[in-house]
């Protein structure tokens, strides 16, 4: 007998551990069900992130193969919401709701409310356990014990992108440790490794920030414009047009010299100047984005401004440039996270009311 129906643990697993893999073991002893949630799951791969929910997934799935097959362990994804803890928390509740009714009422509880399933949320640690029990208070707690608490995923992905050849498979299960070496022959590997140079040797150039920079949110009949990134970081992912902002520049400036630069935007008489750009910013849609993690180069806080463009049959045109900024719109409906680089997404998404 269970203490628990549901327990709930939440995880990025980038990748999963033993330390993991243990928690989710001794919570399964104390719930009928466990599910394990995956966070970031829809973001572009980066040195932080480097695998995708499929990859995760299929890591646990890996791992735990028996207790997936019986159905005790049920796993989901999760995509951050980096500026609202309130949408991210309400996404999990969502799933957690529907997988528990599925899930619970397929034992024969037929037309069983939410109510009626005692949940818990499991947790390894006491401050992270407690920032999430201050997230979902109608929950119970599940605190579980560990003898790997020292290990983590960061010092796993640090020797990776190292190519320690030891990556520590000792904190790796068979399995987890058999795909990151098959991962280490692929193309993304490769792109990461790159990625991740970069990265270490930013701050020895540039300093820590924090950095101001400057952003254009440019939308014209369903179409955003932005710049397809043509290096490191972000080497292939779309961005919007924007950059650092000049010493002795206002940011708005900042933002209209950048869509310039960049995109070259015209309108069909030449290239619009600076004061007409301008006239197409919305005041009351400029936002700070400023969450401390949305740049893996440091601490970058950036200011974004809405330009809104007539409605037009054809769209203002701009360069399909050659090399490192080549600029397109693109239709805000064929966009996913995924595509974006850095907070991109959560920008676009609340910039242009997505
Ligand atoms: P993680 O993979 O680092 O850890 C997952 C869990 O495992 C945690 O409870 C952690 O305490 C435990 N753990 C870690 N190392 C352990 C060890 N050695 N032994 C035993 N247990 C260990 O994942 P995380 O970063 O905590 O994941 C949280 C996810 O939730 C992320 O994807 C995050 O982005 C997301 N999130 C998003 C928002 C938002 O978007 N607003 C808010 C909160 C959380």
């Amino acid at each position: 007998m269970h203490s628990f129906d549901f327990g709930v643990f939440i995880g990025r697993f980038q990748p999963l551990h033993i330390g993991h893999e243990q928690v989710i073991a001794r919570a399964l002893d104390q719930v009928e069900r466990l599910i394990v949630l995956v966070g970031s799951a829809a973001q572009a791969r980066d040195p932080r992130n480097p695998f995708t929910y499929a990859e995760r997934e299929a890591m646990l799935r890996s791992a735990f193969r028996h207790e997936v097959a019986l159905g005790r362990l049920i796993i989901a994804p999760i995509a951050d919401h980096l500026y609202s803890d309130t949408a991210w928390v309400t996404q999990v509740q969502r799933k957690v709701r529907e997988l528990v009714l599925e899930h619970g009422n397929r034992q024969g509880f037929q037309n069983h409310g939410l109510k009626d399933f005692r949940v818990a949320l499991a947790g390894y640690g006491k401050d992270a356990s407690s920032y999430y029990l201050k997230l979902f208070p109608e929950w119970e707690n599940l605190q579980v014990e560990s003898q790997y608490g020292t290990f983590s995923s960061s010092d796993v992905r640090q020797r990776y992108f190292q190519r320690l050849p030891e990556v520590p498979q000792t904190i790796l299960s068979a399995g987890v440790a058999e795909f990151l070496r098959a991962f280490m022959l692929g193309e993304p590997f490769k792109a990461l490794l790159e990625e991740a140079e970069y990265l270490a040797a930013y701050p020895a150039q540039w300093g820590r920030g924090p950095f101001v920079t400057a952003d254009a949110v440019v939308v014209q009949s369903g179409h955003i414009l932005l710049v397809e990134r043509g290096r490191a970081p972000g080497k292939g992912l779309l961005a919007l047009p924007g950059g650092f902002v000049n010493p002795a520049e206002r940011i708005r400036d900042a933002a209209i010299r950048e869509l310039r630069e960049e995109t070259a935007i015209s309108d069909g008489k030449g290239q619009i100047p600076p004061a007409m750009l301008a006239s197409f910013i919305e005041d009351a849609r400029t936002r700070v984005f400023d969450a401390p993690g949305r740049s893996l180069r440091g601490r970058i806080i950036t200011h974004a401004f809405l330009f809104r463009l007539p409605e037009r049959r054809k769209l203002f045109s701009v360069k399909g440039g050659d090399d490192a900024a080549h600029a397109q719109w693109y239709r805000l409906g064929d966009l996913s996270p995924d595509m974006l680089f850095e907070d991109h997404w959560a920008i676009i998404e609340q910039m242009a009311d997505l």
